[in-house]
């Protein structure tokens, strides 16, 4: 892979990247926002990466962003804003109305952290602890949520800046619980959609748009990915009982085994994806639990089954349930025994709406340069932004985060790790697209 060359393109279409907007841009009402913004974005950029670090150090896990949501609603209270807090638990929303008439778009950012240990030599790593499901866990921002948060608070800071020149009204969402809320609990964006982000209380109504951005450790710092239509999977969680008869290991004639029950039904869950669905239909189900008996000689009366599937297309997530259980019913009858399938539907499939990912391309291009916008492979993992991009079209990208030369581990992991510098670039990015997107539907 030429990784040299491609770190020298996204060094030199860093440093060039002001003087390359405005050429494109040529002349009117969007380059002279877009000057503005690069300008405001250099000025405001240093105190962001400082809420950066503050956010990094403080992760809090998902429906537990208190000190977070206090941080952004600070923030966005010194911008002139006044923001809604406690909006689906923690989350908090701000409307920015601009100076001049346009309509109403939204950006969303989510807070929350994860159950992972840092290991990374970043300076401002995190070294915090917390409970998790009854257990002691480190905490960390390791799927970049503290770069997006701080990055729409950098939106929010250029925008609020330039107000009277905004054609239109931007509603900023940060939202807690995107890595879903603990068993038990609601949450994440359904959960802000239920009670009214879009309208009601103090939202401004239905925007016309809606976007977001995610820290992506396969891309440089200074690129962007994204791809049109489906971009996210749907993600379902299936839990299993396979019930039989208990015995002496040594008498099996006198048991009904769940073991070789569960052995065989988790061989044929995987016929389902082989067998069952058109070969270029993406999906995964994967048991990620398998978990039965006490003792080596002791066939169990139970076990217990936990899986997730993953899915883009609706009839196909409807195929995947139902041939579920047909295979669960045929394989423990056929054993003698019995099940319960428990089918939880989660965040549906992410889908970048294709008109406006048709619009919004050049927005990209223009604010980070065309050789930077890379169209990616659409991913299998799942994001809740679907349940907002369900209500109205929505669009999400992904940012690099990788500075060239240095290896960042994946997301979840705990040496996912990025830059400082992804944080100005994101701010740009999104900041532009936003402005150039009233602009064009002035
Ligand atoms: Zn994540
Ligand atoms: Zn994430």
């Amino acid at each position: 892979m030429p990784r040299r060359n491609r770190t020298v393109r996204a060094v030199l279409a860093l440093a060039f990247l002001p003087a390359l907007a405005s050429a494109q841009a040529g002349g009117g009402l969007a380059s002279r926002i877009d000057q503005r913004i690069d300008q405001e974005v250099e000025r405001l950029a240093p105190r962001i990466v400082e809420l950066r670090h503050q956010l990094h150090q403080n992760p809090e896990l998902s429906n537990r962003e208190e000190k977070t949501a206090e941080l952004v609603a600070a923030h966005l209270r010194s911008l002139g804003l006044e923001p809604r807090t406690g909006v689906g638990k923690t989350g908090v929303t701000a409307l920015l109305q601009g100076g001049k008439p346009g309509p109403l778009i939204a950006v969303r950012a989510d807070m929350d952290a994860l159950p992972v240990t840092e290991e990374t030599d970043l300076p401002f790593k995190s070294t915090k602890r917390d409970t998790f499901l009854g257990q002691e866990v480190g905490v960390a921002h390791a799927c970049g949520h503290d770069i997006h948060t701080s990055v729409q608070l950098g939106v929010a800071s250029v925008l609020a800046a330039m107000r009277q020149d905004l054609p239109g009204s931007i509603l900023f969402i940060f939202q807690p619980a995107e890595e879903g809320p603990p068993p038990g609990e609601r949450g994440g964006a359904e959960l802000m959609l239920a009670e009214g982000v879009f309208g009601g209380g103090g939202g401004g109504g239905k925007p016309k748009a809606i976007f977001a951005l995610h820290s992506f450790p396969d891309l440089e710092v200074g690129q962007i990915g994204y791809n049109p239509g489906p971009t996210m999977a749907a993600v379902d969680q299936f839990t299993a009982k396979i019930r039989g008869k208990q015995a002496h290991g040594a008498y099996p004639h006198l048991a009904v085994d769940p073991i070789v029950i569960a052995a065989q039904a988790v061989l044929a869950l995987q016929t389902i994806r082989s067998r069952s669905l058109p070969a270029l239909e993406p999906s995964v189900i994967t048991v990620g639990i398998l978990r039965g008996g006490e003792r080596f000689n002791i066939i169990p009366g139970e076990v217990h089954l936990e899986g997730t599937v993953r899915t883009y297309k609706e009839e196909v997530r409807k195929e995947v349930e139902r041939r579920m259980r047909e295979i669960l019913d045929g394989v423990t009858r056929a054993g003698g025994g019995s099940f319960e399938l428990e089918y939880k539907k989660n965040a549906p499939a992410t889908v970048n709406d294709p008109a406006l990912t048709e619009k919004v391309r050049p927005l990209l291009e223009r604010a980070v340069g065309a050789g930077n916008v890379k169209v990616v492979e659409p991913s299998m993992a799942g994001e809740d932004f679907a349940y907002f991009a369900n209500e109205v079209p929505g669009f999400y990208f992904r940012l690099g985060v990788v500075k060239p030369g240095t290896v960042s581990g994946g997301l979840h992991t705990p040496t996912f790790r990025a830059d400082d510098s992804a944080v100005a670039v994101g701010m740009r990015a999104m900041t532009r697209l936003l402005a150039d997107y009233l602009s064009s539907s002035h």
